[in-house]
């Protein structure tokens, strides 16, 4: 019988990014969990893990190519082209395309109206995060680094600049401040 325990593990790491076989695809960070354990979950019995990501040598393989882009996230040389993401720079995460894909989106239709480009100030995490990635990007050991704010050099970053917190009333003040409130909200066309 499985504790309670166990299957919030696996739910938490385990149908992240791996491959059932017969069943489907699921991403997961690390094969870990014994195998055994897992085939006793109804439904599992049959269950693989594979690697066909990075032929054993990692999860993925990643970061080929990676755009030059503005910090408003256009790309430097193509005047209708917006990047976000892994594609925009060494970020890794959901939440880090998350932020620079809505802002890369947003200034899209913002080039489109002939209105000028939003650039996030460096006082708030996701402004910093995307300069700051733009800056070290430029140096050899900034290219051997990743940008995320779950960990790395960033999150230490974040901590020692004050813009880590958890406080939902001070990040909202911190965006009032600086006139952001709803800026994705406003309908531009
Ligand atoms: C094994 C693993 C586990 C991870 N776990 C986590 C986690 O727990 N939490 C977290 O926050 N992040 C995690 N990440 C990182 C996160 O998944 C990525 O940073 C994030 O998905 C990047 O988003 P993206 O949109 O930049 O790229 P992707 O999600 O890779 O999307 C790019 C898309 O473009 C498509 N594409 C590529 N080339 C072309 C082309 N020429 N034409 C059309 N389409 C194309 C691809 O098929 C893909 O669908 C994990 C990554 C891996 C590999």
């Amino acid at each position: 019988m499985h504790c309670i325990c166990d299957i919030i593990n696996i739910f938490k790491y385990f149908f992240v990014c791996c491959s059932f076989v017969h069943i489907a695809h699921a991403k997961l960070m690390t094969t870990y969990y014994p195998l055994h354990k897992l085939r006793k979950i109804k439904g599992l019995e049959h269950v693989k893990y594979v690697d066909p990501y990075a032929g054993s040598k990692g999860n993925s393989i990643r970061y080929l190519s990676v755009a030059p882009r503005t910090n408003d996230m256009k790309v430097v040389g193509v005047d209708n082209l917006f990047c976000a993401g892994e594609k925009s720079g060494l970020f890794v995460g959901h939440t880090e395309a998350i932020c620079t894909g809505t802002l890369a989106g947003h200034n899209a239709v913002r080039l489109m109206m002939g209105l000028s480009l939003l650039i996030l100030p460096n006082s708030i995490a996701i402004g910093d995060i995307i300069s700051y990635e733009n800056e070290k990007s430029e140096t050899r050991e900034g290219r051997k680094e990743r940008y995320t704010f779950a960990g790395a050099g960033y999150f230490k970053r974040m901590q020692e600049l004050g813009l880590y917190t958890m406080d939902m009333k001070e990040i909202k003040k911190r965006i009032s401040k600086l006139n952001l409130d709803g800026i994705f909200d406003d309908k531009l066309c």
